[in-house]
């Protein structure tokens, strides 16, 4: 099945109360009082957009931008390939995307009845959205930010405050915040928000972080590098830093970045995303997509690709890697009995199932074999309709802090097509959740209940006394991103495959950003660099395959 619904930008914008000219969030304010504390700063439900930051003059910015212009300005292939790619998360559609854009002809095939991969989403019986996570797009992702532009959809991303909000598990309902001051440049910004956060780090264990943190600033990307081999938990240890640095900030920050805990996620992870925020001004300000993703973010990269003569089918699961005798690929064997072939091929789909799909005579190839070491990691999102507004929130993303849930926000703030004045949507991400995945849907929101009653301590109770639970919808992946633990770092693979002709992308494939939207895109692009570099010799194939094929009586 071909892919041809569509939804009109103005359709959209009217039905949630936008002009086109409008600048975003300024008809979506609304202030919410909350009770005061004593020594808390009451928060204030304020729900109000940002003006997308100037990102445009970054270095790593400019670097994709580049990479992006490559594809256009390239000479235009006397034969265009056709390019077959599994696989339509992010990854996929970038392939893709650029491939197209290089002259080529990418028919891209998704296995299932969806666009977007682990940013897939569905709407329920209601016309509720429910999605596969809660996303974030930060302005460290520069092929991400480059995308929207080139798509001509930068007013999708609904950018937030530069904070980051931490909730006190100490002090239930209360939250300490980081905020980076808009007049500094980076690192200053990010420096002063930690310094003049008092609440969740003392000053001994401020400089004695900054003083651990040291050999990472002179030591630069071969340092980061090289503490693939310690988990975070480790190296705090190692470097002095006392352990409460890492209960009261790390944890969440590992949960955040990859749904497990300090004592397991390689500090190279930490240190990358330290990196990006610390050196770019608006690297850790946040956006969120102003709707669901399969139609607000894919569907603008498949009508690109369709309109530059690409192709897209859902519904078309690759069951085989077919060969030939030399043991290149000969084709894509569906389950549905087509058989397709192309002069190359890509594999865009998650590390485990690539692992599944790999032919008996590659498995040994070291290049595939290192692959054993990467095993996507489980995680649950779940998403909460009650019947009244919470107040005790923020229009951004909050970190729990808590033992069973990871970030989460209330979706209809933060989002433009699930703005809901009545009623609140929390979206929230339940990590680590190795021992919850195979529980019951109704297990889970009640132990995601009992400690929102502790987020909410006013306004949510686990019987639901108090706030009252209207729906709910539960999305668990068993197999999400990869499990960044220690030295899984030389286990990634280049996208070009010793095999001649195939090739892979997929967050998890070579990229200097982490298991990510932004490594899933960026992924991508590497991938179509390698196949247009590998012009002359796939065409070369092609016309051997056309010349086999006449000689056949
Ligand atoms: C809960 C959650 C929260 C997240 N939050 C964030 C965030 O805030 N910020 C961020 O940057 N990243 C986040 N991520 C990570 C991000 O979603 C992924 O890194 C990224 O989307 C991966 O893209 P991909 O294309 O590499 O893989 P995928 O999205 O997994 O795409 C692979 C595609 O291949 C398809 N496929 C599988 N088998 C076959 C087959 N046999 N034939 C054809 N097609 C096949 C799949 O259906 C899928 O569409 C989050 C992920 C999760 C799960």
């Amino acid at each position: 099945m071909s892919l041809c619904f569509s939804v009109s930008e103005n359709a959209f914008n009217l039905r949630y109360g936008f002009r086109d000219s409008e600048p975003m969030g300024q008809s979506l304010k609304i202030r919410v009082k909350t009770r005061t504390r004593k020594g808390f700063c009451p928060s204030k439900v304020v729900c109000v957009d940002y003006p997308r930051p100037n990102i445009d003059n970054t270095s790593n910015f400019l670097e994709a931008a580049y990479l992006s212009s490559s594809f256009r300005t390239s000479p235009r292939p006397s034969k265009p390939l056709k390019v077959v790619i599994a696989g339509a998360g992010l990854a996929g559609l970038s392939t893709a995307k650029y491939l197209a854009d290089a002259g080529h002809k990418p028919l891209l095939l998704e296995a299932r009845d969806v666009l977007g991969g682990k940013i897939a989403a569905w709407k329920d019986g209601d016309g509720d959205w429910y999605e596969t996570g809660l996303h974030i797009f930060f302005g460290a992702y520069p092929s991400i930010q480059n995308l929207f532009g080139e798509l001509g959809i930068n007013d999708r991303l609904q950018w937030k405050e530069h904070s980051m909000i931490f909730a006190m598990p100490n002090k239930p309902g209360e939250f300490s915040r980081f905020d980076f001051p808009e007049v500094l440049p980076a690192p200053l910004n990010g420096i002063l928000a930690i310094l003049r956060n008092n609440e969740m780090l003392t000053w001994p264990e401020k400089v004695k972080f900054a003083i651990g943190l040291l050999p990472a600033i002179i030591g630069g990307q071969a340092y980061v590098e090289a503490q693939d081999g310690l988990t975070v938990q480790e190296w705090m240890r190692k470097q002095g830093v006392p352990d409460r640095v890492t209960t009261e900030v790390f944890i969440a920050m590992s949960k955040a970045l990859n749904f497990i805990n300090p004592d397991e996620l390689s500090m190279q992870c930490i240190l990358i995303a330290l990196n990006r925020f610390l050196q770019e001004k608006h690297g850790s300000k946040m956006a969120f997509l102003d709707g669901n993703p399969p139609e607000r973010l894919c569907l603008p990269i498949v009508e690109h690709i369709q309109s530059l003569g690409g192709e897209v089918r859902l519904n078309s699961r690759v069951q085989k890697i077919e060969l030939n005798d030399d043991g290149t690929v000969k084709n894509f064997l569906l389950t549905n009995g087509n058989v397709i072939d192309g002069d190359a091929y890509v594999f865009a789909t998650p590390v485990d199932i690539l692992k599944l799909q790999l032919p008996e005579n590659w498995k040994e190839m070291a290049y595939f074999k290192r692959l054993e070491k990467l095993v996507g990691v489980p995680v649950i999102n779940i998403h909460i309709w009650f019947d009244r507004k919470l107040k005790n929130t923020y229009d951004h993303l909050l970190f729990s802090r808590s033992p069973l849930l990871s970030v989460y926000a209330d979706m209809s703030l933060t989002c433009k097509e699930y703005y809901n004045p009545n009623q609140s949507m929390l979206e929230l991400v339940f990590a680590p959740a190795e021992e919850w995945i195979s529980c019951s849907d109704s297990e889970i929101i009640d132990a995601t209940m009992k400690e929102l009653a502790k987020l909410f301590p006013d306004e949510i109770s686990a019987d639901q006394s108090k706030a009252k639970i209207v729906k709910y919808h539960v999305v668990k992946t068993p197999r999400s991103v990869y499990k960044t633990i220690p030295n899984c770092e030389p286990c990634r693979p280049l996208q070009r495959s010793p095999v001649e002709g195939f090739y892979l992308a997929g967050d998890y494939t070579k990229q200097k950003y982490l298991a990510s939207m932004e490594g899933a895109v960026l992924s991508g692009k590497l991938c179509a660099q390698a196949i247009v570099q590998d012009y002359v010799l796939l065409a070369a194939r092609g016309k051997g395959r056309l010349a086999e094929a006449s000689m056949c009586p």
